[in-house]
């Protein structure tokens, strides 16, 4: 048999990577005497990590997370206060299959978004569709897309995300209108998709930020329902390396 026909019926399935390895893949079969199952497997086995390894790839790039910080790069003995068990609870993504939230709850430095973030890459690694956005960010896309079919376009793309990591709440006011549409995505995706929020502010604070009183009691209410709290209660990490460095 021509090999060409095996390359070409190999490029019609689209399965390139063994396009690519077989050659060398059939040298060594030859050469070891290996079995055909085996040899398969082998072949198949490359095909199906590559595939992982790109999907991988592709939903961290779509992800946006500002910069990548894996868990790994975190220093646990730094918070000591940090339930350790909730937080590799989270790692497991669990709470992403029960449709729960989090959040992160401290002052500006302590660790919200580097958590978030470290759950954000978990989540893709477990293969959920993941998107990192700020609040701000995400506020103004929504405001801006004035036209009704594409803010609605927007609400249905936001609302599909298994995991959306909202950064920042608190840090800029909302307008009336950018309050009422985020209100829309996070009611959308009440308890069928999970939410990470990282916020400085305490929850009695809110209405500062939402301005309307029903407004945030009905977000607070769907937010925090079934939702794991992380109260950051330690002081800035940054500001303890500095102070550390300066000693
Ligand atoms: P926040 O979002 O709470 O303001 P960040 O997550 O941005 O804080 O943390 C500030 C900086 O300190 C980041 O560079 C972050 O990676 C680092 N950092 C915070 N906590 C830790 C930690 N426990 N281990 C390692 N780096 C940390
Ligand atoms: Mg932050």
């Amino acid at each position: 048999m021509e090999i060409q026909f095996l390359e070409n019926n190999l490029k019609k399935l689209k399965l390139f990577t063994i396009l690519a390895n077989l050659e060398p893949s059939l040298i060594k079969a030859h050469k070891n005497k290996i079995n055909y199952d085996e040899f398969l497997f082998e072949l198949t086995d490359v095909e199906v990590k590559t595939r992982a390894d790109n999907r991988l790839k592709r939903l961290i790039r779509d992800a946006k997370f500002p910069i990548i910080k894996p868990i790994e790069t975190f220093d646990f003995n730094a918070v000591p206060d940090l339930d350790l068990n909730l937080f590799k609870g989270l790692t497991t993504c669990s709470y992403i299959k029960k449709g729960q939230n989090v959040i992160f709850l401290g002052r500006s430095g302590c660790g919200k978004t580097h958590m978030a973030t470290a759950l954000g890459l978990e989540a893709c690694k477990t293969d959920f569709r993941t998107k990192f956005i700020s609040c701000f960010g995400l506020t103004n896309e929504l405001v801006e897309a004035k036209e009704k079919i594409f803010l609605q376009r927007i609400v249905k793309r936001y609302s599909r995300y298994d995991l959306l990591i909202l950064d920042e709440l608190g840090y800029i006011p909302f307008t009336k209108e950018g309050a009422e549409l985020l209100f829309q995505i996070l009611a959308e995706r009440h308890e069928k998709k999970s939410t990470i929020i990282t916020t400085n502010l305490g929850f009695g604070d809110w209405t500062q930020v939402f301005q309307d009183e029903n407004l945030t009691t009905a977000l607070l209410d769907r937010l925090t329902h079934n939702a794991h709290i992380i109260n950051c209660t330690w002081q800035s990490y940054r500001l303890k390396q500095t102070l550390k460095q300066n000693k």
